[in-house]
């Protein structure tokens, strides 16, 4: 699935496409997370005047309309020449100037939605902050991981939180910081929280100037690959040996997502340290 770095990596490669104008909608399959509007063609003669990312979402900024875009499980944008070949599963063709916007989305789990006041209340507004943004520290960390009793691995994912730390870099940054991802949120000491909130900053940065792969048939817009997942240390490793200690790497699961990590680097702590 598509995770903070993907999107993030995404959005870079769409820049192209800013200041131009809108030339054309096409809707082929308008079958997704929520049907896409029929009222698309709004946006012929604007121009594109805006990208933004607000967790794994972009914000497509037009002259005249907002546009919120997710890519699901499965979606990918492609820029291409209108003279190209459709595939199948594309849903969606926007004409700008010199470019050719495609929307790919084979298992429909995307949106392609108006970032109209709706929107906005029910999908943007409850957000947690940005991981890589300063709202993101310790003290922010520590406040809200005080009052949660959930093991830290499922409260770091929790959107209200913090955006945009998916499965692969909970797993990846705690086993890097040595705690266990079952430990109660709320037990953390002062120094785990504070290295985790470096660790999580350091991971996604990383995972994003390496293109962000985190599904191997992950492509950005240019249809090119992500190396991020050649440097993970325990996601997808169960059963490998831990890189620090050789311990045989184990796996957890919790809230319905695998969980390795290394029973002697990341030892279960009940109470706080
Ligand atoms: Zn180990």
């Amino acid at each position: 699935m598509p995770e903070l770095p993907e999107v993030e990596t995404t959005k870079t490669s769409l820049l192209p496409l800013l200041e131009q104008r809108v030339q054309a909608v096409k809707v082929l399959n308008p079958s997704l997370r929520w049907p896409i509007p029929d009222d698309l063609d709004k946006l012929v003669g604007q121009r594109l005047v805006g990208l933004k990312r607000r967790s794994k979402y972009i914000l497509a900024e037009f002259e005249q309309d907002q546009m919120l875009w997710h890519l699901g499980m499965s979606g990918s944008f492609r820029l291409c020449q209108p003279n190209e070949e459709l595939r199948k599963h594309d849903h969606l063709i926007i004409d700008f100037e010199d470019q050719q916007l495609r929307y790919h989305d084979p298992r429909r789990f995307g949106c392609i939605l108006w970032l109209d006041q709706h929107h906005q209340g029910k999908l943007i507004d409850p957000l947690g902050p940005e991981p890589l943004s300063e709202d993101f520290n310790a003290a922010y960390l520590r406040e809200k991981l005080s009052k949660k009793n959930v093991g830290i691995k499922i409260a770091l994912m929790d959107n209200h939180v913090v955006v945009g730390v998916g499965n692969i870099y909970a797993t990846e940054s705690l086993f890097n910081i040595g705690v266990h991802p079952a430990q109660p949120a709320s037990t953390l000491s002062k120094l785990q929280v504070e290295k985790l909130v470096v660790e999580v900053k350091r991971i996604l940065k990383q995972a994003i100037e390496l293109g962000g792969s985190t599904l191997r048939d992950y492509t950005n817009a240019m249809g090119e690959n992500g190396y991020f997942q050649q440097t993970l240390l325990a996601y997808g490793r169960a059963g490998e040996m831990c890189v620090n200690c050789e311990t045989t790497l184990e796996n957890l699961k919790l809230g319905q997502r695998a969980s390795v990590f290394c029973p002697q680097c990341q030892p279960l702590k009940r109470n706080k340290a």
